[in-house]
């Protein structure tokens, strides 16, 4: 069987290039032409002399994620079905978006095909937890968005991981994949503008803080109290509030670097100014910016919030010296939430077709 390059580093591609007898300097160009140059194709890579190419082509395989389906939205993003796996991993399909935005495009990704997870509010877990994605996957992802955008990419790239899928409850081939999008060698992205979204796995949380190279660190909140997250995120019956956020205090964040708090505003369930003034105490004490998500109604029994109160929840954490911002998602024309479009695929095949345009 063939050797998948797609997500090693460096050193496994240099062990590699040994193992079959070859300088372990090979390994480093196959490196640079993998995740620099995006030369997707064993062929493509001309900086390999033409019999180390021919020898590839037998020994080892590139393979991407392939596109299922794409969906334009009107606002320019465009969010891909891909399908995995197949020849010796379990099929399945996952997601992710890519959304262009002047000076830069932003591209989401998933972590896992399904999630265990079981918040209530997202449709990724009404699929369940199919398969943990591979590094390669991972990385693929984001390759493949890029490259089908590549005529109109802007100077910089933001990946958020924040597609299907608890990155913390698939670790290694998560950060895996992070270290080469970081790696100045690799995709060459900045700390900054990478970013892991977390239902609060407190141990994964607590890992990344010993990392040397690590994303910026997303919290999806989405609750005042232990009550209202117990019921929207069972999770919290694991790790509730004040275990989650001590964990945030300890987080050793470095010089400018600070939490980013998602909160997913569902009319009349959390988006009173009492759950604004509780979530300003729950962050006392940790350097955060809140983003305010305002509820998309969909499939799911939950509804929009009013703008005004929006507006007020904003204005109290703004006046308590909370950092908030109101994000409204992207694409909400082709599927806003992650999950849908692999839900309505296994469902029916045709009927997400029947209703885009590409
Ligand atoms: Fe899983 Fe994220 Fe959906 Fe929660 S919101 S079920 S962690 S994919």
């Amino acid at each position: 069987m063939p050797v998948e390059l797609l997500g090693k580093s460096a050193e496994e591609l240099r062990a590699f290039v040994a193992s079959l007898g070859e300088p372990t300097y090979r390994g480093g160009q196959i490196y640079h032409a993998l995740y620099a140059e995006r030369r997707l194709d064993l062929a493509a890579m001309t900086n390999l002399p033409a019999a180390l190419r021919a020898r590839l082509a037998e020994e080892a395989r590139v393979t991407l994620p392939r596109i299922v389906r794409r969906f334009t939205s009107v606002d320019g993003s465009v969010r891909y079905l891909f399908s995995i796996g197949g020849e010796d991993a379990k099929p399945a399909q996952i997601e992710a978006v890519f959304m262009p935005k002047e000076g830069r495009q932003t591209i989401c990704i998933s972590t896992q095909a399904g999630c265990a997870v079981d918040c209530h509010f997202c449709l990724t877990a009404q699929l369940g937890l199919i398969r943990n994605v591979s590094a390669g996957e991972i990385i693929g992802q984001v390759l493949v968005a890029l490259e089908e955008n590549r005529e109109h990419l802007a100077p910089q790239t933001n990946v958020v991981l924040m597609g299907q899928g608890e990155p913390l409850l698939n670790y290694d081939a998560t950060m895996a994949a992070v270290r080469i999008l970081l790696d100045p060698k690799g995709l060459a992205l900045s700390p900054r503008h990478v970013s892991l979204s977390t239902s609060g796995i407190v141990p994964g949380i607590e890992r990344m803080g010993q990392e040397k190279i690590r994303p910026s660190l997303a919290i999806s909140l989405n609750a005042s109290s232990d009550e209202q997250r117990d019921a929207l995120m069972p999770i919290n019956r694991k790790y509730p509030l004040d275990v989650l956020l001590e964990a945030c205090r300890r987080y050793p964040l470095r010089p400018r670097e600070y939490f980013t708090i998602e909160y997913v505003l569902l009319g009349g369930v959390n988006d009173s100014p009492e759950d604004a003034r509780r979530v300003v105490r729950l962050l006392a004490h940790i350097r955060a910016k809140v983003n305010l998500i305002p509820w998309n109604p969909g499939n799911l029994p939950y509804r929009a919030p009013e703008p005004e109160r929006i507006e007020e929840f904003r204005t109290i954490l703004i006046e308590k010296g909370v950092p908030a911002f109101t994000r409204y998602s992207r694409g909400q024309d082709v599927f806003a939430a992650c999950g849908q479009l692999a839900l309505i695929e296994s469902a029916s095949p045709l009927s997400a077709a029947s209703v885009f345009l590409s």
